[in-house]
């Protein structure tokens, strides 16, 4: 028989694809990153690897995750060594906010063109920070590699050594070709930086009850309403890291008691290398929802075994929780039986939405990541009902077909996953660092209900006609 080149693509297609359980239709490479969930130990899910060539990941490059993690640090400069494309990721699609400096909303790039690729981007990048320097009063440059600079094989080692010389400065090479592997990649290679920027060696004295708040990006100014629930207790934020983070707080991390994690995936990393050259033991926490956020809290006076700040925190819990009880009652009513899917980075964030949807009355019905990793899938299992649709790395077909068939009544992801949920007539929550809402806290938990609720009971969808 013979296809013609259309048809023939579209038969391969159709015999890649494999049926999986519940009628469901997945590309076979795919088969081992999907399962849905049941108290079958056999069930597994395999995660944290690479992306399957030709799915359509959702997941960014290297160098957007050393991005992510890196641009909220306020007053430092980011030079995109690479293609203008690559600059294109700036300040303005992201909701990190600062208290001060704003030099970090600039997106500086070398622009790389055909001739610099033929004969190396070297000494362009050091005009480039050569101009910067000239400019403005530059303390920190970060300096990106992006795909191109990979293959060229520039030493930007050598530049960034020379600049901090000739200039004065720190200028900190952050080791991220996009092809190098994905997004989590970045997310280590912005650690590395930052390991750089503090220096190796151990501190000389450390400041008690001092503590970091690692992976915090400040969205809606949600860094903010931690720190002033930890003023609360007497506990000092040294350094934000990286959310309104500044320069010299992240230079002086090192001396601080404790680190607390928020965004596991992306800052877990930079937690153990501080742990073993620092000697700084870090806790993983998580302040979305009133169950996390308490936990949390507790977890950290206890940690730091004050008496009087245990009491403090018990009694701060209690009187914020009470001041919220009537909102979130309002709203449990509203949603109670509603079926939610999630779609989001990290895993810490997964596993409170979990929670958060169950506070709400409300059933997962299906949960995936970009990056999340073994423990977080084990955690993720064992608090999903049966039947509930477990993914890693997904892609957007992936996504379209499992909330269609599970009849989710909302999504909650990124602005990559909103108009995936919008071309179904699904509801959307943004959960991303686009937000402009702030979610994390007691009052971030009343906002994420209005939230949900605003969306999943709008009149909208009475008037929409969905045609699959
Ligand atoms: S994949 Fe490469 S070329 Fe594309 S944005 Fe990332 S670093 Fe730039």
């Amino acid at each position: 028989m013979e296809y013609s080149k259309v048809e023939l693509i579209e038969h391969e297609e159709k015999t890649n694809l494999v049926k999986h359980e519940e009628e469901t239709e997945i590309l076979k490479a795919r088969e081992a990153f999907v399962c849905i969930n049941s108290k079958d130990k056999n069930n597994s899910l395999r995660c944290d690897a690479e992306s399957v060539s030709g799915s359509v990941s959702q997941r960014a490059c290297v160098y957007c995750g050393a991005r992510v993690v890196l641009n909220p640090i306020t007053d430092a400069y980011h030079i995109v060594h690479g293609p203008i494309g690559c600059a294109s990721y700036t300040w303005d699609i992201r909701g990190s906010l600062s208290s001060g400096e704003e030099i970090y909303r600039n997106s500086f790039s070398t622009d790389l063109r055909e001739k610099d690729v033929i004969f190396g981007g070297e000494k362009k990048l050091a005009a480039a920070i050569d101009e910067i320097v000239e400019r403005h009063k530059v303390k920190v440059i970060f300096i990106y590699a992006t795909c191109i600079v990979g293959v060229i094989g520039d030493d930007i080692d050598a530049v960034c050594r020379a600049a901090e010389k000739k200039h004065n400065i720190r200028a900190i090479p952050v080791k991220s070709p996009g092809f190098a592997g994905h997004k989590s990649m970045g997310y280590k290679a912005a650690c590395n930086a930052l390991i750089e920027l503090m220096g190796k060696e151990k501190p000389k004295a450390k400041k008690e009850k001092a503590i970091n708040y690692l992976g915090d990006f400040n969205l809606a100014g949600e860094a903010w309403i931690i720190n002033n629930y930890l003023k609360e207790l007497g506990i000092d934020v040294a350094a934000k890291i990286t959310g309104d983070g500044r320069c010299e707080e992240i230079m002086n991390a090192k001396s601080s008691s404790l680190n607390i994690v928020q965004c596991a995936g992306s800052m877990t990393y930079l937690a153990k290398l501080m742990e073993e050259l620092y000697d700084i033991p870090y806790l993983k926490i998580s302040f979305f929802g009133v169950e996390d956020t308490k936990l949390s809290l507790l977890k950290i006076a206890d940690f730091l075994g004050d008496k009087e700040m245990e009491k403090r925190a018990r009694d701060f819990v209690y009187r914020e929780e009470k001041k919220i009880e009537r909102e979130l009652t309002y709203y449990r009513k509203r949603l109670e039986g509603k079926r939610a899917a999630i779609y989001v980075g990290g895993g810490f964030k997964a596993i409170s939405l979990i929670k958060q949807f169950k506070d709400l009355g409300m059933d997962t019905v299906m949960v995936g990541t970009q990056t999340g990793k073994k423990e977080d899938y084990d955690v993720i299992r064992s608090l999903c009902n049966e039947g509930t649709v477990i993914l890693d790395d997904a892609n957007p077909a992936e996504l379209e077909k499992f909330m269609l068939e599970k009849g989710a009544d909302i999504l909650v992801g990124g602005v990559k996953e909103r108009p995936l949920a919008f071309k179904l007539g699904v509801a959307f929550c943004d959960h991303n660092h686009e937000r402009k809402e702030a979610l994390c806290g007691f009052v971030g938990a009343v906002n994420f209900a209005k939230e949900i609720d605003l969306t999943i009971n709008s009149p909208i969808w009475n008037y929409l006609k969905l045609e699959v």
